[in-house]
C-alpha cells in the first residue's frame, strides 16, 4: 500500500500524527493509497518554513517570478498526461476530462504571467507643491488554500499561482481524497525554479483546517469546497482577522424558453448535468423549461440521449462519458436523495438506481437519473445532490421560472436557452446569481475574468483567478512622497533652501 506523504521545505516528508484517510481507486473500489493527515504541529512547521522563505521570494522581481509560471506551464504541458492518469486514477473522472482539469487550471498560471504587468501600482505626480503620491501592491507573507476533491488540478492552481506570482508563500491542504496531484503540482513548481518552501503541500482533515484557521501567521486562507465547510471556514478565519474568500456549493438552473433550439438544449444538458458524474459545481442540475408543451419536448430529446450515456473506467477508452463518484459515501448520498424523490412524488422518468457495470461491481459507478415535475419543496431540489441526477421543475412563464433560479438559495451558476436577445439580456440583467450563460450550459469565466457565485456559494468579496487574484494576494500600501525643492528660479541649485 503506497504511503502518501506532505511535501515540506522541497522533500517529501511522512505524516508524524498516525491518522491517515484511505484513497480509492474508485472505479474498482480498492483502497489504493494511505493519505497522512496533519496534525496542529506538522503545520505548524509547514508555516515555520514559509514565513523564513517569503521575505526572499517577495523581494525578487515580478519577471522573475513570472519566468517560474512560464516554466511551469511548459512542465504542466510535458507532463499533462501523467497528471491526468494520476488524476483519473484517485478522483474517477475520465482522461480526457483529468487534462481539462489540468488545462484549465494552467490557464491561471498563464495569466499569472502577466504579474509585472498586474502588480504594477498608481502614481500621481505633483499631488501638492513638490508631493508625489503612488501605491504599491505588496505581498501578504503567508497564505494557505483548501481544496475540494472535485479539481485536484484546477482549484489549487487558481489560488497558488497568483499567490506565488505575487511574491506570497504558500501553504496547500488538498482534499485528502486525491491529494496525489497537488503533490505532483509542487514537485514541479521547484523544477521550474521555485525556491523550497514557497509551495508546500500538507496533507490533512479537519484538524490540519482549524490548524491553518488559527495560526497567527497565516494571513489569508482560500477555500473552495462545500457550503457549511466554506461557512465555517469564513467565520472562523475572519473572526481571527485573516483575509478570507470562500466559494461553496451550487444548484445550477438551466431555463429553457419555448422558442429554444431544442436539440442544442438537450445536448447541453446532457454534458452539463451527467459529465464528470454531475461532480462539478457548475453542473446544471436542475433544468426550468417554461411551459408544459416545452417540459414535453425537452423531455423526449434528453431521454434517449441519457440512457444512451456510457458509464465507465478512465481506462476503457475516450468514448466513456462519465466515471465512478468518488467515495461509497458520496454513491449511498446520491442514491438517498434520489430515495427522496420517488418517495416525496417526483417522476423518475430514467432510473439509474440498479446500474451495475460487469467487472466493476465495487467500484463507485451510479446510473444517470432524470426526474421529472420536480417541486421546489422536494430535497432532491432544495440540496445538492453532486451525483448523476438531473430534476426538471415545470414553470408556467418566464417570470416563474427566472422566480425559481432567484429564490433557491444558491448562486454560482445558472443558464438561458432561448433565440430571444431580449428575454436573454433580461434574465442575464435580473438574476442574482454570479455566472450567467446564454446558450451557453457551463458558463466558466475563462482564466483572466473572475470566477465567482453569489449567495450561499460564496463568501468574501472577490473572486478566484482573474484581476480579483491579484488583489486578493496583495494588500496596497500608498506613500506620500515630498521632496522640499532647492531649484531657483533660473535653474540654480540651492542646497540651503533643503536645509
Ligand atoms: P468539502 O467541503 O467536503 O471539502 C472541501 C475541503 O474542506 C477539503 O479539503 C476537506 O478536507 C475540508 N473539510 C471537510 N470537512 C471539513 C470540516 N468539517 N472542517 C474543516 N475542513 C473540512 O467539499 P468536497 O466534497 O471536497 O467538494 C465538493 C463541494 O465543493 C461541492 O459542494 C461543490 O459544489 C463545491 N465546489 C465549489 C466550487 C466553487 O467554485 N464554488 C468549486 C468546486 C467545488
Amino acid at each position: 500500500m503506497q504511503e502518501l506523504t506532505h511535501y515540506i521545505n522541497g522533500e517529501h516528508v511522512k505524516g508524524t500524527s498516525g491518522r491517515f484517510a484511505d484513497v480509492y481507486n474508485p472505479a474498482t473500489g480498492e483502497v489504493q493509497a494511505k493519505c497522512p493527515l496533519a496534525s496542529a504541529d506538522e503545520l505548524a512547521q509547514a508555516v515555520e518554513v514559509a514565513a523564513a522563505a517569503q521575505p526572499a521570494w517577495g523581494a525578487v522581481n515580478p519577471q522573475r517570478r513570472a519566468r517560474v509560471m512560464m516554466e511551469f506551464v511548459r512542465l504542466l504541458n510535458r507532463d499533462m498526461d501523467k497528471l491526468a492518469e494520476a488524476l483519473s486514477r484517485e478522483h474517477g473522472k475520465t482522461f480526457p476530462d483529468a487534462k481539462g482539469d489540468v488545462q484549465r487550471g494552467l490557464e491561471v498560471v498563464e495569466y499569472c504571467i502577466g504579474a509585472p504587468q498586474l502588480l504594477k501600482g498608481e502614481f500621481t505626480d505633483s499631488a501638492g507643491p513638490g508631493i508625489d503620491m503612488y501605491s504599491m501592491r505588496q505581498p501578504l507573507g503567508v497564505s494557505a488554500g483548501i481544496t475540494p476533491f472535485n479539481f485536484p488540478a484546477m482549484i489549487p492552481m487558481w489560488m497558488f499561482a497568483p499567490a506565488i506570482a505575487c511574491g506570497n508563500a504558500f501553504i496547500l491542504k488538498p482534499s485528502e481524497r486525491d491529494p496525489s496531484v497537488p503533490l505532483m503540482l509542487a514537485e514541479l513548481m521547484e523544477e521550474a525554479g521555485l525556491p523550497k518552501g514557497i509551495l508546500q503541500v500538507v496533507n490533512g482533515d479537519k484538524e490540519a483546517v482549524d490548524a491553518i484557521l488559527d495560526h497567527p501567521v497565516i494571513q489569508s486562507i482560500g477555500f473552495v469546497g462545500s457550503t457549511p465547510i466554506a461557512e465555517y471556514i469564513y467565520g472562523r478565519g475572519c473572526s481571527n482577522g485573516k483575509r478570507v474568500q470562500c466559494f461553496g456549493g451550487a444548484k445550477n438552473h438551466m431555463i429553457i424558453m419555448p422558442d429554444a433550439d431544442m436539440d442544442q438544449a438537450a445536448d447541453a444538458l446532457v454534458g452539463a448535468g451527467y459529465g464528470a458524474a454531475g461532480e462539478r459545481c457548475m453542473a446544471i442540475s436542475v433544468a426550468v423549461p417554461v411551459g408544459d408543451e416545452t417540459a414535453d419536448r425537452l423531455i423526449e430529446k434528453l431521454v434517449p440521449r441519457i440512457e444512451a450515456l456510457k458509464v465507465g473506467p478512465y481506462t476503457a477508452g475516450d468514448d466513456v462519458d462519465y466515471g465512478p463518484v468518488v467515495t461509497a459515501a458520496a454513491k449511498e448520498k446520491i442514491l438517498g436523495l434520489v430515495q427522496s424523490g420517488v418517495d416525496q412524488g417526483a417522476e423518475l422518468v430514467v432510473d439509474g438506481r440498479d446500474f451495475k457495470l460487469q467487472g466493476y461491481e465495487d467500484g463507485f459507478f451510479v446510473g444517470p437519473h432524470l426526474f421529472d415535475r420536480v417541486t421546489p419543496d422536494m430535497d432532491i431540489y432544495q440540496q445538492e445532490i453532486f451525483g448523476p441526477v438531473l430534476s426538471c421543475v415545470r414553470a408556467a412563464s418566464y417570470e416563474e421560472a427566472l422566480g425559481l433560479a432567484m429564490d433557491h438559495e444558491m448562486g454560482n451558476g445558472t443558464a438561458i436557452f432561448t433565440r430571444d436577445g431580449d428575454a436573454a439580456r433580461d434574465f442575464a440583467n435580473r438574476i442574482n446569481i454570479g455566472m450567467v450563460g446564454v446558450n451557453v450550459p457551463i458558463p466558466v469565466p475563462l482564466a483572466y475574468h473572475t470566477f465567482g457565485g453569489w449567495k450561499k456559494s460564496a463568501f468574501g468579496d472577490l473572486n478566484q483567478h482573474g484581476p480579483d487574484a491579484f488583489k486578493f494576494y496583495t494588500r496596497t500600501k500608498t506613500v506620500t512622497a515630498r521632496w522640499p525643492s532647492g531649484i531657483k528660479e533660473g535653474g540654480e541649485f540651492n542646497f540651503k533652501a533643503m536645509d
